[in-house]
């Protein structure tokens, strides 16, 4: 039998999947499962970026297009960035993928030489971790906790960056913990990456509009425009309007970056649907005001969510200041024993015990290199999410413990 690629045994399967595949096949048994493990807006996507896509079926809109999209979706992609960022591109500064994750990966595979370290906030979004580590280089964390609202300091960012750096990996909204960058404190870290002139920056701005309290968003590129010309700003439609299964996602920088990505994704990747892209554009294009009408009900949702938790005095909870989760510690939970008499000795145990006793799905914080903690989805419909962390704070009361 051939071996596979040794690159496998630099990385862990995603512990997200093992919790995916055991609440499939629960589901897949006729259990009902509380599912508050998939980071997916529960809202359906517009009727009007339905519409453009049925229409660009109709008109023959079904082949390839260029291999980084096009030129229809780029200039909408640059009067997006133009209106709600400040930035100004040109449709050769800006590529398309099948989604952000596709072309992070091919991002962190055009800046990161094998071997180099790319910097991240922990706790952090697995598939950074993963993708970083599929390019051969290695991550390097800065780690943050509930004491700083899960953000790094421009300190502990400094002292993180070393020779060996290639690329900076900013995210805010945090996936998991909702930490929102200020414009005060991405000027902070900016600060830090400007004594690093040969390091790449690459922000991931995927939950940009999801942002609770009337906090307004704030990019490093805009911030610093001093820096903008070794960032690239990913973003994508998926969160933002509901379209997670549509598949686009964007990103825009110096010319001598997107040429570099661009070469890596006509070899890697081909064009995002064309079909897609159609609605993308209407997406874009259209009116944005139900944004902000999202917003506000996720806010309702973790308000409730936080406070009910927060009732549960073994559990923390931090409030979130954007995206889609919330990110409880369990660590009160430890050593702790359930009505079966089963241990709980980590985040992991209590994931699966919600899930196996209290059908309710959630994702261990082991995933997200910061344990013990838990990540929940409020982007779930109300009865499921709420009926969901009823179940969570059962299943904390009923556990027991050892003096
Ligand atoms: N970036 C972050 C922080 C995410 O949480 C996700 C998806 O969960 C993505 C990127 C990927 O988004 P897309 O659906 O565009 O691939």
């Amino acid at each position: 039998m051939p071996a596979l690629s040794s690159l496998l045994d630099r990385f862990l399967p995603s512990a997200v999947s093992d919790i995916f595949t055991l609440t499939a096949k629960l589901k897949a048994q006729g259990k009902k499962i509380y599912d508050l493990s998939t980071g997916e807006p529960d809202f359906d996507t517009p009727q009007h970026v339905k519409e453009a896509a049925v229409k660009a079926i109709a008109e023959g809109c079904t082949k390839y297009t260029p291999v980084d999209g096009s030129l229809a979706i780029k200039s909408a992609i640059a009067r997006k960035f133009w209106r709600d960022n400040g930035l100004n591109y040109s449709e050769d500064e800006i590529v398309v993928a099948n989604g952000a994750k596709p072309l992070l990966a091919d991002a962190i595979r055009t800046l990161a030489n094998p071997a180099s370290e790319v910097v991240l906030a922990s706790p952090c979004w697995p598939s950074h971790v993963g993708m970083i580590e599929i390019a051969g280089a290695y991550p390097r964390f800065v780690r943050t906790t509930e004491d700083t609202g899960f953000k790094m300091t421009p300190e502990a960012l400094g002292a993180a960056i070393t020779p060996k750096t290639s690329v900076v990996l900013l995210c805010s909204p945090s996936n998991p913990t909702g930490a929102t960058y200020t414009h005060a404190e991405l000027e902070g870290l900016s600060a830090a990456l400007a004594r690093h002139p040969d390091v790449w920056i690459v922000s991931d701005d995927l939950y940009e509009h999801i942002l609770f309290d009337g906090r307004s968003f704030a990019t490093m590129a805009a911030v610093n425009p001093s820096l903008a010309s070794r960032i690239l700003t990913v973003n994508g439609v998926s969160k933002a309007y509901a379209m997670t299964g549509w598949r686009i996602g964007y990103a825009a920088g110096p010319q001598v970056l997107i040429d570099g990505l661009c070469k890596v994704m006509s070899q890697a990747a081909g064009c995002p649907s064309s079909v897609s892209q159609a609605a993308a554009i209407a997406a874009l294009d259209g009116p944005q005001g139900f944004l902000k009408d999202w917003a506000n009900s996720y806010q309702r949702r973790r308000d409730r969510s936080v406070a009910a938790l927060r009732r549960s005095r073994a559990l923390r909870c931090t409030v979130p200041e954007g995206a889609i989760y919330l990110y409880p510690s369990c660590h009160g939970l430890i050593g702790s024993a359930t009505a079966r008499g089963a241990r709980i000795h980590s985040s992991a145990d209590f994931v699966r015990y919600l899930l196996e006793d209290w059908n309710v799905a959630v994702v261990p914080g082991s995933a997200f290199e910061a344990d013990p903690y838990f990540r929940l989805s409020i982007a779930t419909a109300d009865a499921d999410l709420d009926e969901g962390i009823r179940r969570i704070t059962a299943a904390v009361d009923a556990l027991s413990y050892r003096d």
